[in-house]
């Protein structure tokens, strides 16, 4: 059983694929500035790396060359093997509670949720299409960001806004990174024998979201109606006053929308540091003294503190928090901070153990109250076992 795993951007595509007998990836890679010139792919399997400029119109050129690549480096030896193609979407609203099937029902009702998700869902839709149109008789399976946040009772999901938001125009906190907290949850579910237990999963990277987790369910998570909101990120702001937005507005002779795009493009890390979205190049910074880059990462520690705070109270307590994601597998020192921060609630971790990086270990000690661990995050996988699921349903 071979799947492929898709995450189309508007002009990339990156794919995975599976051997789902083992779970390995037997080849993965990325196609970027597809229809802009200079066009090009990469393709990682077996060890080697094959890296090419070529001419790539549209996203069915990129899907061709990918599969001719496929078969003309022995990868696969006819496209007769490819059992199946899992697409990551942005968003499915309130309609899709779990990943589906692909049909016709469903690509237009994600062209009607592209105001909720207008850079990513046409991106998608083109992902979808490209191999609709190559692989015509390959089941697709649909793989949404938000589903695994549906869960999420009333209280949590509804913003304390006019109630006509929510009902005409769909105004709620939907959540995202679903399948990421999803896999870490199945993890811990792994890890500690058990069905019931309290996690804090923390998906750290470019983008940053914090479910509280029970049970398998996600109870409340930071990001919100748009992936906006929450914890500090690297060019996001997270939570702010709205009120700035007119006042932003007003003194710069901006729309709401330019005001937005800043938000979500030239704040975080990168705005309050004004030099660098990315945590190495801060904390590079820091050790020279920079006062803005130190601001900028204790800023962006504490805004995780705040909600893991936070998080631990709505769940009565906590057994388990799990750094993912970048800057939740790889930072030694923001882990070391926030685990600092956190040693209120008894939190304690082994300094040497956590100098290490992008694996699966145990940080906390035998004394700390919680258990600490790094679970690297796998979506892919994630979209890779959902796509044979429904393909075996
Ligand atoms: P994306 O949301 O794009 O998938 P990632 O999860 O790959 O993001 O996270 C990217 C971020 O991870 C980078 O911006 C960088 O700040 C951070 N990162 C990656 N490696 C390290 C490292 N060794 N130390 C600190 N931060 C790192």
């Amino acid at each position: 059983m071979k799947i492929i795993s898709i995450n189309a951007g508007s002009s990339s595509l990156k794919f995975s694929l599976f051997d789902m007998n083992d779970e390995t990836v037997i080849a993965s890679g990325l196609f970027e500035r597809i229809g802009i010139e200079g066009s090009c792919y990469t393709i990682k399997y077996n060890g080697e790396k094959v890296e090419e400029e070529v001419v790539m119109k549209d996203h069915t050129d990129a899907v061709k060359i990918l599969l001719d690549k496929l078969i003309s480096l022995g990868i696969i030896k006819s496209l007769e093997e490819i059992n199946g193609v899992g697409h990551r979407l942005a968003h499915g609203k309130e309609k899709y509670k779990e990943s589906v099937i692909i049909t016709d029902e469903v690509i237009e009702d994600l062209k009607s949720f592209t105001d909720f998700a207008p850079l990513h869902i046409p991106a998608n839709i083109l992902g979808i299409n490209a191999f609709r149109e190559v692989l015509p008789e390959v089941m697709m399976v649909g793989v949404f960001d938000t589903t695994f946040h549906q869960s999420l009772d009333k209280e949590t999901y509804l913003y304390p806004v006019p109630y006509e938001w929510y009902e005409k125009y769909g105004v709620r906190k939907y959540g995202f990174h679903g399948t990421s907290h999803r896999y870490i949850a199945g993890k811990v579910k792994e890890l500690l024998g058990k069905d019931e237990y309290k996690l804090i999963s923390c998906h750290i990277g470019s983008g940053g979201s914090i479910a509280a987790i029970k049970d398998g369910k996600s109870v409340d998570t930071t990001m919100g109606f748009t992936p906006l909101p929450g914890i500090m990120m690297c060019t996001r702001s997270g939570d702010i006053d709205p009120s700035i937005v007119p006042y932003i507005m007003g003194k710069e002779g901006k729309n709401a929308g330019e005001v937005f795009e800043e938000l979500n493009t030239s704040s975080g890390l990168l705005g309050m540091s004004g030099y660098s979205s990315d945590m190495r190049d801060i904390l590079a910074r820091c050790e020279e003294g920079d006062e803005k880059a130190i601001t900028a990462k204790n800023k962006f520690v504490r805004s995780v503190v705040n909600y893991i705070a936070q998080y631990y109270v709505l769940l009565g307590g906590v057994d388990i928090i799990v750094f993912t994601a970048g800057i939740g597998e790889n930072s030694v020192p923001v882990r070391k901070q926030i685990c600092e921060e956190l040693e209120c609630l008894g939190v304690k971790i082994d300094p040497v153990i956590n100098e290490k990086r992008a694996e699966f270990i145990k940080l906390s000690t035998d004394e700390s109250k919680i258990l600490v661990y790094v679970i690297p995050t796998d979506e892919e996988l994630m979209i890779a076992r959902d796509t044979l699921n429904l393909i075996n349903r």
